[in-house]
């Protein structure tokens, strides 16, 4: 088997019958592309900026940050890098931030509320995104977005940080695309709202599902109702995904669900233009999609998402499928 999967790093990612998704990993620091290289990936889906933060023991600065992302950009050549701007509050702290006491950090400040609250940070992670643009073919993802203010407000900070780059005769490359990540059921809700305004969507599963069902991804007395399969988790996929399309935009997915062997039949069928996962689950990922074809996994994405009122059902669907 590992010898079979071997001989499709370098192939591009194609269905029995010819349909072509891109199948990318998720990194958390720029010696983590030397990885997704290796194992085939065609794109960086996530960039989980926050270790960044993490492993420092205060802000990094702008140059730190850009050398980063340059790091990052230039690793991967032409093929595409979704930089995620820092998601620090929920589970992950930063010693030199002191966030208030929560209830409930999930529920909080957190990620892009952090960001719009100061600007003063934010703008200097976009500054040193902005300023590595150049370096490689650089998206940018905001994470946490619940409304389109928030989206608004982000790329407003954006664009100034840009005009100021370009006021200061330092090079920004202008195919930067801006897209959100979505992980919050609002957002998923309004898709078609937000893809008027946006260039791509991400599908955080991780927190889409914990809130979707109201069950902390953490809590092992809730793990039950942490149901990728759910119907409802489905239909708010489809969602998103049928409104990116219909305004020419793409939608791709980084959170685990992405490389689950379960998930993603469904989620080809679903129409998923982009599958980011850890770099470990890509050639085998890529060898399941092998074997399927388009108009079998949009049959079962249709009656998973018409007839199934189980997380279950749809299990047991898919095995039907595969194990035909
Ligand atoms: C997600 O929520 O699915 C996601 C990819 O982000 P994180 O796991 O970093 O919250
Ligand atoms: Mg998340």
């Amino acid at each position: 088997q590992k010898a079979e999967w071997a001989k499709l790093v370098d192939a591009p990612t194609l269905t029995a019958d010819g349909n072509h998704v891109e199948l990318a990993a998720n990194i958390g620091t720029p010696k983590d592309a030397e990885g997704a290289i290796a194992n085939g990936a065609e794109a960086i889906g996530l960039y989980r900026t926050e270790f960044l933060y993490m492993d420092s023991a205060e802000f990094p600065t702008e140059d730190e940050q850009y050398e980063a992302y340059k790091a990052v950009l230039e690793a991967m050549g032409d093929k595409p890098v979704v930089v995620r701007t820092m998601d620090i509050g929920g589970d992950k702290e930063l010693p030199y931030l002191s966030l208030p006491e929560e209830m409930n950090p999930f529920l909080g400040y957190r990620a892009i509320r952090i960001c719009l609250d100061r600007p003063d940070m934010f703008k200097t992670q976009l500054r040193a995104l902005l300023r590595a643009s150049v370096h490689g073919k650089l998206r940018i993802m905001f994470p946490m977005i619940a409304t389109l203010q928030e989206f608004r407000a982000a790329k407003a900070i954006l664009e100034e940080v840009k005009a100021n780059l370009v006021a200061e005769n330092i090079p920004v490359s202008d195919e930067i695309q801006v897209g959100i990540m979505i992980e919050i059921p609002a957002a998923a809700v309004l898709a078609d709202q937000f893809a008027k305004e946006v260039d791509f969507f991400s599908i955080g599963t991780n927190d889409l599902i914990q809130y979707t069902m109201a069950a902390d991804r953490m809590n092992q007395q809730v793990s039950y109702l942490y149901q990728p399969y759910n119907p409802s988790i489905l239909r708010l996929i489809k969602n998103v995904i049928d409104a990116s399309h219909k305004e020419g935009k793409w939608t791709g997915m980084c959170g685990e669900m992405a490389g689950d062997q379960t998930a993603v039949p469904l989620l080809l069928g679903l129409g998923l233009d982009e599958f980011s996962m850890s770099a470990s689950s890509i050639l085998k990922t890529r060898s399941l999609m092998s074997r399927l074809s388009m108009p079998d996994v949009q049959a079962l994405a249709h009656k998973a998402l018409t007839e199934c009122t189980t997380a279950e059902e749809v299990v047991q669907l898919v095995n039907d499928l595969v194990n035909k």
